[in-house]
């Protein structure tokens, strides 16, 4: 049985996922404590309650402290199950946290698993659908996973009301990720998007990173999209395309928020990463921490940032196993990622 301080480094819902994927894959039990002690509304949010109870579902686990508002949780996994599942969080809270938390061990079955999830797929602090389809998964089918994942309704936030599915299907071997650097920028390419909005909206939101990124660099044409979806938002979504990596960046908009403010905000994200070398954005640097810890061989590559995030992972995965992660350079700057997986 592990003992977890939820406490640890970022001290949100990150620790608890990583716990339940890496429980159920090796088939440790945990018991978590302060869970997301350092958030301003701690222990478990919707979000996070329904990541354990379909953590629990799919694999047969014994669960003591599954409510609303819990700071404590034991999970105990049997065995994993494939199948047809569904989750409905009912809130803005992430769809794709929760579909992070069941990948892993759904991937490494012999059958194939279908998931239905509800609730936000554009929300601040947390992958957008677009961000997990074009960049995330680009990465996941990069090492060996086969996952195909469709969104039916966006869901922004703070109403929520999204709905993604996907089909997990059985990886044969998961690659190691060796990219020493990114090569050159072939092009910057993305889309800017409104659901329930005036398309001069999105429109406006495409000018405005044209008008900032345009005689810089190779931008392609940013499309518009208008997104099914039962309520308003809109978003925009960059990728920058090196000869060697991607890496992928996206903005929110929200009530009273101008149109130019939601393209600046990515713009800015993508400007920061391009002063760096790194190959890989600081988002997907902590979310490949744990499927390359699975790998057949040893990962090596560098981020933008050394995030909080990216530190914590790394401590509950060495605590679950005898994975060795190291990461050179100090938070907040760029850095050197180097995954050895347990069974190297
Ligand atoms: P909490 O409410 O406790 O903050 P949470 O479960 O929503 O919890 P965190 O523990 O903060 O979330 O973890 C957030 C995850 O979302 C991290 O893996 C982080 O990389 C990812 N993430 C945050 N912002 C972005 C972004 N802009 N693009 C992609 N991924 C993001």
């Amino acid at each position: 049985m592990r003992n977890i301080d939820g406490a640890i480094g970022e001290g949100g819902g990150q620790v608890l996922r990583t716990c339940l994927a890496l429980s159920i894959v090796t088939g440790q039990d945990f018991t978590i404590r302060n869970i997301r002690s350092s958030r301003k509304k701690p222990g478990l949010r919707p979000q996070h309650l329904n990541a354990v109870k379909i953590a629990a579902i799919i694999s047969n686990a014994n669960v003591y402290g599954a409510q609303q508002g819990s700071t404590q949780l034991s999970f105990s996994p049997r065995s994993i199950q494939p199948g047809k599942f569904t989750c409905e969080i009912g809130t803005a809270g992430s769809t794709a946290l929760v579909l992070q938390t069941i990948y892993l061990p759904l991937s490494l079955l012999d059958q194939p698993s279908f998931i239905t999830i509800s609730g936000g797929t554009h929300a601040p602090l947390s992958p957008s659908f677009d961000f997990i389809n074009q960049h995330w998964l680009h990465y996941l089918k990069r090492i060996g996973f086969d996952i195909q994942m469709e969104m039916v309704l966006a869901g922004f936030y703070p109403q929520g009301g999204g709905k993604i599915r996907g089909n997990i299907r059985p990886v044969k071997t998961i690659e190691p990720l060796n990219i020493p650097e990114r090569g050159s920028l072939r092009q910057i390419r993305g889309y800017s998007g409104v659901a329930n909005l005036d398309r001069r909206i999105a429109e406006r939101q495409r000018n405005q990173v044209i008008h900032r990124l345009g005689s810089q660099y190779p931008l392609n044409d940013i499309r518009i999209s208008q997104l099914p979806s039962k309520f308003k938002g809109t978003t925009v979504c960059l990728i920058c395309e090196f000869e060697h990596s991607q890496s992928c960046y996206f903005s929110l908009g929200a009530l009273g928020k101008p149109a130019e403010k939601v393209a600046d905000e990515v713009c800015e994200k993508i400007e920061y990463f391009l002063s760096t070398n790194a190959v890989m954005d600081e988002y997907l640097a902590d979310q490949l921490l744990l499927p390359l810890s699975f790998a057949n061989g040893n990962s090596n590559f560098s981020t933008s940032k050394i995030t909080n995030h990216l530190l914590t992972n790394a401590e509950i995965i060495r605590n679950f196993m005898n994975t060795d992660i190291s990461i050179d350079g100090s938070a907040g700057n760029p850095g050197i990622i180097k995954i050895t997986p347990y069974n190297q």
